[in-house]
């Protein structure tokens, strides 16, 4: 991975858009992983949404872990509107929690309304991998516990939110903590950047470096 190029960085999407920065692509165990430009990286996970047939998917997900472009594990985590119990959502998680351990590969984490049960988690197993809340849209008490656990947040589509709490929070948030995503809004990663810039009214150039330096942080070791 060229861990040191600059420009704009895609934590999470289910978009292989064209890009001029890192991508990091969402890719289910059961799909192979296409055949894109070389900015382009996977994160691979099981979506609390979709545990049917989890064991093969573990299977699947096992049989990817040693390619080099698959440099996160996840989305995977818990959400209390999955079908799903949560006793088989923490199971499946806990599980991708010890792969990103052991493959040394950071955490692409979904978690809706279900933080308390996500810290506890986190504490719990000590881990030493860094962990990405993507699509982040809690509250500010929240995210200074998901930091204070050595967590990093990811912004997208929220940021362009009415909601003058959640505005708040994303402008004073400690940019240290920062990465941001389009997931499977049609936006694309330049509005991204250009919202959360003009919300912390910095420069896009400024903002590009924090970022690239973030991720750097988490994603080479
Ligand atoms: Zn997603």
């Amino acid at each position: 991975m060229q861990s040191s190029q600059q420009g704009y960085i895609d934590i999470h999407t289910h978009k292989a858009t064209k890009s001029t920065g890192i991508v990091v692509y969402n890719n289910f165990p059961e799909d192979l992983l296409p055949e894109l430009t070389s900015n382009f990286y996977f994160s691979s996970g099981i979506h609390p949404y979709y545990l049917n047939d989890w064991e093969l998917k573990v299977d699947s997900l096992l049989q990817k872990l040693n390619d080099s472009r698959v440099i996160a594990i996840g989305e995977c985590g818990i959400d209390a509107y999955s079908k799903y119990s949560f006793d088989l959502q923490k199971k499946v998680f806990c599980l991708q929690i010890e792969l990103s351990e052991k493959y040394e590969k950071p955490l692409i984490v979904h978690c809706v309304k279900a933080f308390n049960d996500l810290l506890q988690i986190r504490k719990y197993c000590r881990c030493s991998m860094p962990w990405v809340i993507h699509g982040f849209s809690g509250s500010a008490e929240i995210a200074q516990k998901c930091i204070a656990e050595g967590m990093l947040l990811s912004f997208g589509k929220h940021l362009f939110t009415q909601n003058l709490r959640f505005i708040t929070l994303a402008k004073n948030i400690v940019i240290s903590n920062v990465l941001l995503e389009t997931d499977d809004s049609e936006l694309t990663i330049f509005d991204v950047y250009k919202q959360f810039a003009d919300i912390r009214q910095m420069g896009t150039e400024e903002l590009i470096g924090a970022i690239a330096t973030n991720f750097n942080r988490c994603f080479t070791k």
